[in-house]
Parts: structure tokens; C-alpha cells; sequence
């Protein structure tokens, strides 16, 4: 059986940093899930397709050919054309978050990131990693921190990439989308009754990673 660490939470609680130095300390493989939602996005948006439509976007989700290639940092190539540069902005961010809500989508979508669990292991990040996608991983983790805390931490990576942004809509943005994880129907945003909730408000990386490190066998 292939072990899975399962590390979930809300937006900029620190999961895709947290989870990337893990699975490299682990040697194991890492699924970031909000860039399959991420490059679905854009792929919608490329093909033109009706955002309000759950079956056209479904029917997306299923036969885009989606490749996560890994040399130093992970290339998102989607439909033959590499993507990864396009992924972080808001724009996408926001479509990601509205289609991610479509049972239809989020079942399409199963399969392709199941397909990750490889040995030795797997780091899966994102929203419903524990309750739905690995839902018998031996290892848990709910991430969380203030809200004040997540939009400052998103505010300073999107300006390190060169983005024009503006706190007070990112901090507008992101109460948008927590309520629209949390509320939603299908796989909403919950700790798994098994999950260790970790709030890394006060904690730096290191220590978030530590403290997870140490409920690993060694
Ligand atoms: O984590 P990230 O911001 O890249 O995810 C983009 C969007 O995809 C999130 O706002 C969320 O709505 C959705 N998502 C999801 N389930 C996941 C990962 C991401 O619904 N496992």
C-alpha cells in the first residue's frame, strides 16, 4: 500500500510550500490538486466554454490531457501547451474556484488525481485531499491560519512574481472563495475526522514542516 500525507486547507495557509519541502525531504511524490482545477480553468477559458454550463466544463475536465512534468519546479503543460506561467493569477484563481463547485467536475477529476499515488509515496495538497480524493491516507493534516494571515502571505508571493495586486481585493477574493469551498455541496471544505489541524498563523515554515515531519514514522 502506498502511503499518502494528505495536507488540506484554505487559500495562502502555506500547503503549497509546506507540502512541496515535505515530499522532497520524503523523496515522495507531490499532487498539487489546485493546479488540476487551476489548468482546467484556463483550459474552459481557452475553449471558449460556457462557465455556467457543469456538463460542457465536465465534459472538459475529462479529455484534456493534462501533463505535470518535473525538472526543478513542476511544468503544468495542458493540451501540449505549457501553462505553468499562467496559473497563479487571480483571474484563474477565481474561475478554478466556481468550477471546482460542479459535483460533475470534481468527479471527472478523481481518476486523474488518484493516478499520483505512486511509491515510495505521495504528498497531495489541497481542499478535500483527506475527506474524498485519499480518504484512507494514514497521514492527515488540516492547515489553516487567520484570514488577515493567508491574504498578507498571498499579497507578498503574487507581488514576488511580478503581479500587480492590491491587498484589500485579495482579501476580498479570498473570503469569496473560502465561502465558496466551505458552502459548497460536493467535497466542501472540512477537516477529515482523522486530520491533525495545524494553525500555522504564528509558525514559520520550518516549524510547520517539523511539526509535521514528526507524526511520520522516521
Ligand atoms: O489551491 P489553489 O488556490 O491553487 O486552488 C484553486 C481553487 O481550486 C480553489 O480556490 C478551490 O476552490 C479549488 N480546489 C478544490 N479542491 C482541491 C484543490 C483546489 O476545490 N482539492
Amino acid at each position: 500500500d502506498v502511503p499518502v500525507l494528505t495536507i488540506d486547507g484554505p487559500s495562502g495557509a502555506g500547503k503549497g510550500t509546506v507540502s512541496r519541502r515535505i515530499a522532497k525531504r520524503l523523496g515522495w511524490h507531490f499532487l498539487d490538486s489546485g493546479a488540476i482545477y487551476r489548468a482546467l480553468a484556463w483550459a474552459v477559458q481557452r475553449r471558449g466554454v460556457d462557465l455556467d454550463d457543469e456538463d460542457a466544463v465536465a465534459r472538459v475536465a475529462s479529455d484534456m490531457k493534462l501533463e505535470f512534468v518535473c525538472n526543478d519546479a513542476v511544468q503544468v503543460i495542458v493540451d501540449g501547451e505549457d501553462v505553468t506561467d499562467r496559473l497563479a493569477t487571480e483571474d484563474v484563481g477565481r474561475i478554478a474556484s466556481k468550477i471546482a463547485a460542479y459535483p460533475k467536475v470534481r468527479r471527472a477529476l478523481l481518476e486523474k488525481q488518484r493516478a499520483f499515488r505512486r511509491p515510495p509515496g505521495l504528498v497531495a495538497d489541497g481542499r478535500d485531499m483527506g475527506t474524498v480524493v485519499f480518504p484512507d491516507a494514514p497521514y492527515k493534516v488540516f492547515l489553516t491560519a487567520s484570514a488577515e494571515e493567508r491574504a498578507r502571505r498571498r499579497f507578498l508571493q503574487l507581488k514576488a512574481q511580478g503581479l500587480d495586486v492590491n491587498l484589500d481585493q485579495i482579501i476580498k477574493d479570498l473570503e469569496e472563495r473560502d465561502r465558496r469551498d466551505r458552502e459548497r455541496k460536493e467535497s466542501p471544505l472540512v477537516p477529515a475526522g482523522d486530520a491533525v489541524v495545524i494553525d500555522s498563523s504564528n509558525l514559520t515554515v520550518d516549524e510547520v514542516v517539523e511539526r509535521i515531519l514528526a507524526r511520520l514514522p522516521q
